[in-house]
């Protein structure tokens, strides 16, 4: 039986951090250039661990299924990556980003990861600065920082609503100088299928090249998955539609324990659903409600265009019910709210499911110029997707799947309950209990990459030195390349009618009717029912 132990280091939580630091095994620059690391991902956090190990010395081999290393899914991320450097001198604080964070996630995050988050956010900007990363800047020169959910002080740093891409730039580029200088080897269109553990250690992976389909073996002393979350359980999310669970549910076939599998973040601003055939749903950044103000109709079932309805027939239910927060309530609360008055009848548009996100007020208030400034590329999307112009009407939103706060259960180095099997960024359960706060994924995910699993990979690494290459001949190799082969053969001979997508489609349906925004029992309940029924259909059509 796996006893769980999180390894949190004894003594005060701002010490923490620090006393791992200066009392961990250090592995020395020759021996690192003996030690071979399996990164699966290139996203945000991939890109930095994968950067931050190869300049360490360490031999790493990365993978991603995307053509380059900076289509990973954190190009996506639009509104803004959070750290405590108090720059509004609002009263910020390391500890206040902790609180903030716990509280948000409801208390049900682990306080010790948490803490070391929030600690290392300051130089995860400054490392992201000094890549080039174009942050907004005042008219001093200093970085500008604006709110999002869940929180009472600016700390989000932003490039317009691109902060994702951005980063990822920034990472990528680092990431590139290591390939250049021969301490990374980057395998891209490759997808992880299986994982390899040899006397109960992770040692390597079963990979296949998406281009020629051949199956290949990859061996290492440690493997580092960066594969994301699993957002597209429900098939329509914000997620890319090939983000998939895929490489970290091979961990767990293989023993790795799951952390809070439930808890997915449905996010209250996504673009709502305009028809049958849409494969992906669009996020509006929560960046949006630091000038948008969110209202539905007070009168039920009022179908009158926006602009029709006058000011005092306007319900602004979240500055009504929380007017500590306002607009920005954390994605939980504003995801209920939006739900809760759509059901009982006070959602616009044809279909009744979406709310107001109006930018009038903002509008008139700072002048098209500023709004423009701080969010043109959001509107242009807007405006591409639903032919409205946000300028002129409101935006209509309704809440969407967005973010997985579970993954693979990691101790406080981040490893799982495989030795030698690492996981950081989203894909593991660590640091947002029950709901994630708005910019603080992409914070985690850098400093997972460039600030801790630099330091407590190097700690389990170090009794590895004597460990010779990890040989891929082995029977554990070939035993698991024959599974992975058989399941592909048993995959094409179904030969059925049915295309994957349309399997997924319905998949995502069930969950989303019996496990999205509320859930009870009996949904529960039929909804296993159902997923079974669709498991036995999918092996004979699909
Ligand atoms: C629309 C949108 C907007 C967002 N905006 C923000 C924001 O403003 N601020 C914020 O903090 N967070 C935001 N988030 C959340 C944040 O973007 C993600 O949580 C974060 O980028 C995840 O990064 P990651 O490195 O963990 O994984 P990803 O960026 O998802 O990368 C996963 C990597 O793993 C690889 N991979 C996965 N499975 C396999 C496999 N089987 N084999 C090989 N490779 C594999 C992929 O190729 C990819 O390289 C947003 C999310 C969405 C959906």
């Amino acid at each position: 039986m796996v006893t769980l132990n999180s390894k949190i280091p004894e003594g005060p939580l701002a010490e923490k951090w620090s006393k791992y630091k200066s009392s961990m095994k250090l592995v020395n620059p020759a021996n690192k250039k003996k030690l071979d690391i399996i990164l699966v991902g290139t996203g945000l956090a991939g890109a930095s661990a994968a950067s931050s190990l190869g300049e360490l010395g360490y031999n790493v081999k990365v993978f991603c299924f995307q053509d380059t290393p900076r289509r990973a899914h954190s190009v996506a991320a639009q509104g803004g990556i959070n750290a405590a450097k108090n720059y509004k001198n609002d009263g910020d604080s390391v500890y206040r980003l902790f609180y903030d964070m716990i509280k948000g996630g409801d208390y049900r995050a682990r306080e010790a990861n948490v803490y070391r988050a929030a600690e290392v956010s300051n130089a995860t900007i400054d490392q992201l600065t000094a890549q080039g990363v174009p942050f907004a800047r005042e008219y001093g020169g200093t970085l500008d920082n604006r709110s999002f959910g869940g929180v009472q002080v600016s700390r989000t740093f932003y490039a317009k609503g691109q902060t994702g891409q951005q980063c990822i730039l920034g990472a990528y580029s680092g990431l590139s100088r290591q390939v250049k200088n021969g301490t990374v080897k980057m395998f891209s269109r490759r997808e992880m299928l299986e994982l390899i553990i040899v006397d109960g250690k992770a040692r390597g992976i079963i990979t296949r090249n998406l281009i020629t389909g051949e199956i290949e073996r990859h061996s290492g002393h440690a493997v580092v998955l960066a594969t994301g979350g699993y957002g597209t359980i429900y098939y329509l999310s914000t997620l890319a539609v090939n983000s998939n669970a895929s490489a970290a549910w091979t961990a767990y076939k293989k023993g790795a324990f799951w952390g809070n599998p439930s808890f997915i973040q449905i996010h209250p601003s996504s673009i709502p659903v305009l028809n049958d055939y849409q494969a992906k749903l669009t996020l509006m950044s929560e960046s949006l409600r630091n000038d948008g103000r969110v209202w539905a109709p007070k009168k039920k079932g009022d179908k009158r265009p926006a602009n029709d309805i006058p000011e005092e027939e306007r319900d602004y239910y979240l500055e009504r019910r929380y007017p500590a927060y306002g607009n920005l309530v954390p994605r939980d609360v504003g995801s209920r709210a939006a739900k809760e008055r759509c059901d009982a009848g006070y959602g616009v548009g044809d279909t009744g499911l979406a709310v107001n996100l109006d930018f009038k007020d903002a509008i008139a208030k700072q002048g098209k110029e500023a709004i423009e400034e701080k969010y043109g590329n959001l509107f242009e999307m807007y405006e591409k997707i639903t032919g409205i112009n946000p300028y002129e009407e409101p935006m209509r939103i309704y809440p969407a799947g967005h973010y997985t706060m579970g993954g693979l259960w990691v101790d406080y180095e981040l490893m799982t309950t495989i030795p030698g099997l690492f996981a950081i960024g989203e894909s593991n359960f660590s640091d947002h209990g029950a709901n994630r706060l708005g910019a603080s994924s992409l914070m985690q995910c850098s400093g997972d990459g460039y600030f801790i699993i630099p330091n407590t990979i190097g700690n389990y690494l170090a009794d590895e030195i004597r460990t010779p290459k990890i040989p891929t001949d082995t029977h554990e190799f070939e035993e698991a390349e024959k599974a992975v082969k058989s399941k592909i053969e048993k995959l094409l001979s179904v030969n059925g009618r049915q295309t994957v997508t349309s399997f997924h489609k319905r998949l995502g349906k069930i969950l989303w009717d019996y496990s999205g925004m509320t859930r009870n029992e009996e949904g529960l309940k039929k909804g296993l029912v159902l997923v079974d029924e669709l498991e036995k259909e999918f092996w004979k059509d699909v």
